[in-house]
């Protein structure tokens, strides 16, 4: 068998990779391990209504759960901040194309394979992905086990879409550091019966609740909500944290989920011969917070136009395929770098500094944040100068 793009991993940064290939006219395969895409899902499911304009798709209520019309920031001592009351990121709550929304994913996620497959990708499900095929250093094809078969199958280029615990990199030889710091646990109920607004996420934070990450309510329409949280920190489970928030809530799980977000920033190398990196396992996820859906989408969308262009050149060398690298760097590197900036600055805020964070947000924004406010705030909180000189 032989291709010319075989994509493993059939989720967003896959389908979209493999949809934009067939496109061009590419003969592609995409593998995925799982017997139906877009489950587990492993996702809050929450994008910007920029993900349709990149994907050129127009949004439907078929894989739209809720439109998004503000925020709640909780505090750890219950201090709660309306980020819509207090012209915090309006933007996003009122442009029609930044504005938040919560996805089905699976049906989102299978929607995309359904296009990918319309535009011609042939689809391998509950087919694994075991080892790359590697001749003279290039990469040019895959071997891949389905049902107890195994077999090598051919192609000019190789798209590892294959997720946060990504083996192709690895296999492919490319930098794919996995410090355990920098990896999100996370764990995630849908959830029957809270009595929430379905059109406003809200996010909790404090030790106590989800050490060196945070906890989020985002609403499924009417009916459900994805109440998760993500953690780092060796001394319990996501699910443990997980089960203490929900125990005083008058909810049932429908579903549970467990997965894992890369907070690390991008790898260092995107590419080689005959081989691209998308999505999660390119690290290409929001550090701050843990968000990957948009940047994935657009980022497997580059990948599939310049591996088209590269076949077309017959040339998939290292050298031709470095310009998937170059592009989506230049569109998101720098954002994701101040993220990361941000997350690292945001690990040393204890309790304590959140609680004085809420409280100046909370006392000052009547007064439009005025500069006599924050210095005042400042020299009750030296240390968070320190902090904010670091940001800057
Ligand atoms: C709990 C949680 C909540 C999140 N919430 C949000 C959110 O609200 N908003 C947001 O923007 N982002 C969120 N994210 C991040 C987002 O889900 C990811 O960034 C996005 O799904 C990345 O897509 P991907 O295609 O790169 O990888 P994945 O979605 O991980 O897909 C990888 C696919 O590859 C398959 N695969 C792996 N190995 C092989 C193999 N060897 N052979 C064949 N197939 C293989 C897997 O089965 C999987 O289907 C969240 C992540 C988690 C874990």
């Amino acid at each position: 068998m032989k291709y010319d793009m075989i994509v493993v991993g059939g989720r967003i940064g896959g389908s979209v990779s493999s949809l934009i290939a067939s496109q061009n006219d590419l003969d592609v395969l995409m593998i995925e391990k799982r017997q139906e895409i877009g489950t587990p899902v492993q996702c809050a499911e929450g994008t910007t209504y920029q993900t349709f304009e990149t994907l050129d798709m127009k949004p439907s209520k078929k894989y739209i759960c809720s439109d998004i019309e503000g925020a709640m920031v909780h505090a750890p001592d219950g201090r709660s901040i309306d980020l819509f009351e207090y012209g915090l990121m309006l933007e996003n709550f009122t442009n029609e194309k930044t504005k938040g929304c919560i996805l089905d994913r699976k049906i989102f996620d299978k929607h995309l394979a359904i296009q990918s497959a319309k535009a011609g990708t042939e689809i391998m499900v509950k087919t694994t992905v075991k080892d790359l095929i590697i001749k003279d250093g290039r990469i040019c094809g895959v071997v891949a086990k389905h049902l107890g078969k195994t077999m090598e199958i051919h192609s000019d280029i190789v798209i590892a879409a294959d997720g946060v615990e990504s083996n192709m990199t690895r296999l492919a030889g490319l930098d794919n550091p996995k410090n355990p710091k920098d990896i999100c646990s996370c764990a995630q109920y849908e959830l029957v019966g809270l009595d929430v607004d379905p059109h406003w996420l809200h996010f909790y934070f404090g030790r106590e609740i989800a050490p060196g990450g945070y906890l989020w309510i985002f609403p499924k329409g009417k009916e459900s909500v994805n109440l998760g949280l993500g953690i780092r920190s060796p001394e319990n489970t996501a699910y443990h944290y997980l089960k203490k928030f929900t125990a005083k809530l008058d909810a049932t799980p429908v579903e549970l989920n467990i997965g894992g977000v890369p907070l690390s920033g991008p790898i260092d190398k995107t590419y080689t011969d005959g081989l691209l990196v998308v999505g999660d396992a390119a690290g290409q996820v929001d550090p701050i917070t843990g968000g990957g859906i948009h940047i994935t989408a657009s980022c497997a969308k580059i990948a599939g136009e310049v591996a088209a262009r590269a076949i077309k050149m017959e040339d998939t060398s290292a050298k031709t395929l470095q310009e998937y690298d170059i592009l989506w760097r230049k569109e998101f590197e720098e954002g994701l770098k101040t993220s990361l900036k941000y997350r690292k600055a945001a690990d040393k805020l204890s309790d304590k500094d959140m609680n004085a964070l809420a409280e100046y947000f909370v006392t000052n924004h009547s007064e439009n944040f005025s500069k006599l406010g924050a210095i005042k705030f400042l020299g009750k909180h030296p240390h968070l100068l320190k902090l904010i000189k670091e940001f800057l």
